[in-house]
């Protein structure tokens, strides 16, 4: 095992990956911003080192500054988290070539990943069924971009290849407003990805978003995890998610989780992943894969029992995967509520001091989060101030102990958006289970206030 760790990230993760560090007897090494200073897990660590100012680009994104504090610490590897450079090839390759171990996968890995257009292609070898759509990327010529838009049948949906956090995408409707929708997509990815290439898809109109969490060591053995329901969506982006997914027949689940699992094993693939699906009509139909730990990955671990974290850094410190497949069992339903500092309904950022802040408590709660009382969420990142989780024996009992959890939970001094997961959890859809990607901004056209 290691000695010394690197994180290089900040938030619930920077917390959560240090926790998991302290359980393993490893040493970590917290990095910050001049605005993350303060923050519960840098005042909690052996060893910080400022990395710059708080634009993102100068600190957390900054490669130099990044390897220097590893240097200079003797740190043997570095978590990278997820977000910031958590996908960046360029930054594992970086960071192997410097002599350090990247707690991921290998830099070749992350390049096929992230590339959409590559990744499809991978799955396709693999036999990991997909969205169809393009072959890959879309040609400049119009009468040819027409032509296949015409044989995946409208609605189609450009995306970008190099894209990411539900950026770069455009539903299409009808043929005239294509042309002009791939050239706009294709600027908007050159712009924000660097990378200009655009795919299309058919936009499925009623899909589930349903995903795979695989994990796996250099000695080719993977293993899934079951499945997370991540449906409950705002503008592509994921508020609250459970495991596991309400109706889904678990020969299904074992199928795709059994295919994912051979893609992982074809690819070569190390450390911890997941298999993003649509899921409509009893079919899954892959979109793409992230090579990283997730924002979600909570569920997963509270029915396993499996830690997600701790097993990444194990294997990448060169263990065997402490478990098989057969030894991997579901147990109950867990709930997860990403809090956010923001307003409720309007979503506009909230940052600010935080005057108070109780958090919940009692049997199957978990609460991971890096904020305190007289915190101050800085107005430089994401607006992600934790995340609530609970567990119970049944789908009705985390929906119970969610509603209690969010009922003792208390933050004052900013906006979160707390209300609005009260308000879903005794929404009648929501608690039948089952509902689609499109339910919550349906949901707030028609709460609009
Ligand atoms: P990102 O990498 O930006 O998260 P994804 O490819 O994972 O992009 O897609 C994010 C979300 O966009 C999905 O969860 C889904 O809500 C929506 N989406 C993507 N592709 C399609 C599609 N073909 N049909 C319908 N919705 C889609």
């Amino acid at each position: 095992m290691f000695k010394k760790i690197l994180i290089a990230n900040r938030g619930e993760i920077a917390l959560r990956i240090q926790r998991a560090c302290r359980e393993l007897g490893v040493k970590a090494v917290m990095v910050y911003s001049e605005a993350d200073r303060d923050a519960k897990y840098v005042r909690l660590a052996e060893e910080a080192v400022c990395i710059g100012p708080a634009a993102s680009n100068l600190s957390y994104l900054n490669m130099p500054a990044i390897i220097s504090a590893a240097e200079v610490t003797d740190a043997e590897a570095i978590h990278p988290g997820y977000g910031f450079l958590s996908e960046n090839a360029d930054f594992a390759e970086r960071v192997e070539k410097s002599g350090f171990q990247f707690i991921g996968p290998t830099p070749e890995s992350i390049r096929l990943m992230g590339d959409k257009v590559s990744a499809k292609q991978a799955m396709i070898r693999a036999g990991v069924p997909c969205v169809p759509g393009s072959e890959g990327e879309l040609p400049d010529d119009p009468t040819q971009i027409r032509r296949i838009a015409k044989t995946v049948g409208y609605p189609v949906i450009i995306k970008a290849a190099g894209g990411g956090g539900g950026r770069g995408m455009r539903v299409v409707h009808t043929e005239a407003a294509l042309i002009n929708a791939v050239a706009m997509t294709k600027a908007e990815a050159g712009a924000a990805f660097g990378n200009p290439a655009v795919y299309m898809e058919k936009f499925l109109q009623n899909p589930r978003h349903i995903e795979i969490q695989i994990l796996a060591d250099t000695f080719k053995n993977a293993v899934y995890l079951g499945e997370r329901d991540c449906s409950m969506q705002r503008r592509h982006q994921k508020i609250l998610e459970e495991a596991p997914a309400p109706g889904i027949n678990r020969k299904l689940i074992e199928r795709i989780g059994e295919r994912c699992v051979t893609a992982c094993k074809k690819m070569g693939y190390r450390g911890a992943g997941t298999f993003e699906f649509l899921y409509e009509a009893g079919e899954f139909y892959f979109i793409e894969m992230n090579t990283r730990v997730q924002v979600e990955h909570p569920v997963t671990e509270m029915v396993t029992g499996i830690d997600i974290v701790k097993t990444q850094i194990m294997v990448a410190a060169g263990e065997k995967l402490p478990f098989t497949q057969r030894q991997i069992t579901i147990n109950g339903h867990a709930i997860e509520c990403r809090i956010n500092a923001e307003d409720p309904y309007k979503f506009t950022p909230s940052p600010g001091r935080i005057t108070t802040w109780h958090a919940p408590g009692g049997p199957g709660v978990r609460v991971d989060s890096h904020i305190y009382t007289n915190y101050f969420v800085p107005p430089n990142y994401d607006s992600m101030i934790g995340k609530l989780i609970v567990h119970g024996d049944t789908r009705e009992q985390a929906l119970a102990r969610m509603r209690t959890a969010l009922l003792e939970t208390a933050v004052e001094g900013i906006n979160t958006n707390i209300p609005l997961h009260r308000e879903l959890m005794v929404d009648a859809k929501f608690m039948a289970g089952g509902t689609n990607i499109h339910y919550l901004e349906h949901w707030l056209e028609q709460h609009k206030r």
